[in-house]
């Protein structure tokens, strides 16, 4: 396994290779980022992952500052993957260069995260499409626990780039919530209440099948969720899985999820 610290060291050593499978990451790796590595190495040559944690995309400094970082541990699992390369730049290797025009999402796209997070898209949109630029790889590997990112960045990048983005399935934990890096910071009681709450979406969209007027349904099941575990939903939404519009059937769609435990932000969807 190679180690890329710079520009040069990255060139060089995919210079050549027309079918490299690239995994983004922040890092504090676990089962889920390894899945998505797992899924490169089967249908790619060679396998690329970054660790960066990608300050433009923190809408709060605290966030950022607190966001897990484990470098030593993640090089250890990376190696026992047999990944090829490691792509680690400092920030000042990635933003070099100035945009010339500000990235910008439009305003009927500032639904779930974009809403509430603001310039988080923006920023994720911008280094992946710096990432992409430097690395050019054939594939992108991406997780579905962050839904809304693989739309933006597949609109983003496949416009941009010979590239194309693979959706991959959501690693969860025994309990039920999704694998984050951010799980590092809850204590086990809020992990515990978190597979709770995994486990009460899922059932809520069984019975939502049955149910003629969803919107009444969701909102109540959301109000009685928020009462019996003490937390506050920033949104429980049921979405179309393609175009995120909200929707009133089950078919094609997911409900999507963000609330806080201890001032640490959990998304979701199911
Ligand atoms: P992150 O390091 O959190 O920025 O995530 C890097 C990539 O791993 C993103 O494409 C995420 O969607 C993906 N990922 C994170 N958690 C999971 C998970 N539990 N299952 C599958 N993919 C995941």
């Amino acid at each position: 396994m190679k180690i890329l610290l710079n520009k040069s060291d990255l060139n060089e050593a995919i210079k050549g290779i027309s079918n490299l499978g690239f995994v983004p990451t922040m890092g504090a790796l676990h089962k889920g980022h390894f899945s998505l590595i797992k899924k490169s190495k089967k249908v790619c040559k060679k396998t690329i992952v970054s660790i960066f944690v990608n300050p433009t995309q923190f809408n709060n400094k605290k966030d950022f500052i607190k966001y897990p970082r484990n470098l030593k541990k993640d090089l250890i699992n990376l190696s026992k993957l047999k990944v090829n390369y490691v792509f680690i730049p400092k920030k000042k290797i990635i933003y070099e260069t100035k945009r010339k025009k500000r990235l910008s999402i439009k305003n009927k796209e500032k639904i779930l995260c974009a809403k509430f997070r603001k310039g988080h898209f923006e920023g994720v949109i911008d280094v992946m499409d710096r990432l992409t630029n430097l690395i050019k790889p054939k594939k992108i590997f991406m997780g579905k626990k962050d839904y809304q990112q693989i739309i933006f960045v597949k609109k983003f990048v496949e416009k941009k780039y010979n590239c194309k983005i693979i959706p991959c399935e959501t690693v969860r934990d025994k309990n039920g919530m999704a694998l984050s890096s951010r799980n590092l910071l809850l204590s086990k009681n809020n992990l515990n209440k978190a597979g709770n709450i995994a486990k009460e979406i899922i059932n809520l969209k069984s019975l939502l099948k049955k149910k003629k007027n969803k919107k009444i349904f969701l909102e109540k099941k959301k109000g009685q969720i928020e009462n019996f575990f003490k937390i506050k939903f920033e949104y429980l939404e049921l979405r179309n899985q393609k175009n995120l519009k909200i929707s009133n059937t089950s078919k094609q769609s997911k409900i999507f999820i963000s609330y806080y435990l201890n001032k640490v932000r959990l998304i979701d969807n199911f």
